[in-house]
């Protein structure tokens, strides 16, 4: 029986929403230590360079449709460097494991008896709302919410479940399926008139948010040409931020008053 050199290691690293400001120290530390970096589109890698001086930088990135390096050999690729004795930072967008396929990088890892760690991030599903004013929980708005992922089409009952939940309702990967999920929660029986937003590209200087109410906001999203990446916000607290940033900071400090008071 061979077994590999174990001296390598691989650290799934999560990137938050884009801004490098929103790496966690934990997160710059391990780039500051690797040998070799596999980078996400949606991870900040504009500053890569400087913070991981010593790595050989790889881009794994994806585009909607477009798989320049299949999971696969993202996989073969991290145990390959790992293998050969290299601290592997995988730099995901967000929280690695929500939606990023994390878990099964820690799988390929584990089975290829490699030693893995993983670093959170800040995820987008809360950030990006927040970079929009919105909290996706208030007291007097909302208990909960829900992160779907729209990348495949929701089933009858998944709606059904969502549009009776009564809380915030976060979508990524949503555009594409954005007029199938609010027909199908209409359909279910979500208010018409329930605020809705869709935030373009967080944390960049191209950020822009689309507000309208679930049975208006499909002609609102095509009429501003929405496209991804971008989080689609359902729920009370959207109304929190309607008419931008500066009544959300207004309607927040009013809320933080009462609650302290
Ligand atoms: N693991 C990531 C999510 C990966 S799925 C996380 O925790 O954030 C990719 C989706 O995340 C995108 O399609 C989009 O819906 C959302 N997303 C990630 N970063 C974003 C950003 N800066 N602005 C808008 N949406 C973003």
């Amino acid at each position: 029986m061979t077994h590999p050199i174990r001296t390598g290691s691989v650290t799934l690293v999560g990137g938050g929403p884009g801004d490098a400001d929103l790496l966690t120290v934990a997160a710059v530390r391990a780039l500051a230590a690797a040998d070799v970096v596999l980078y996400d589109r949606l991870a900040p890698h504009e500053t890569l360079a400087e913070l991981a001086p010593g790595a050989e930088l790889i881009d794994v990135g994806k585009r909607p449709g477009h798989h320049p390096i299949p999971q696969d050999e993202i996989e073969r690729l991290l145990v390959a460097h790992a293998s050969q004795g290299a601290a592997v930072v995988r730099l995901k967008g967000g929280d690695p494991f929500v939606f990023g396929r994390g878990g099964e990088e820690v799988e390929a890892c584990r089975r290829a008896g490699v030693p893995v760690s993983v670093i959170p991030g800040v995820t987008s599903a809360v950030a990006v709302p927040a970079a929009a004013g919105i909290p996706v929980t208030h007291r007097r708005a909302s208990r909960m919410f829900t992160v779907v992922s729209g990348h495949a089409p929701l089933s009858p009952a998944e709606l059904e479940h969502l549009a009776g939940l009564g809380g915030t309702i976060v979508i990524l990967m949503g555009i594409t399926n954005l007029p199938s999920i609010t027909a199908g929660l209409a359909r279910f029986g979500m208010a018409p008139d329930m605020p809705v937003a869709v935030i373009e590209q967080g944390y960049s200087a191209r950020q822009r948010t689309t507000f309208g109410e679930l049975r208006t906001i499909l002609t609102e999203s095509v009429q501003a040409g929405v496209g991804s990446p971008a989080v689609v916000v359902i729920g009370e607290v959207v109304g929190l931020a309607r008419g931008g940033n500066v009544d959300a900071t207004a309607a927040l400090a009013d809320a933080a008053a009462v609650a302290g008071g």
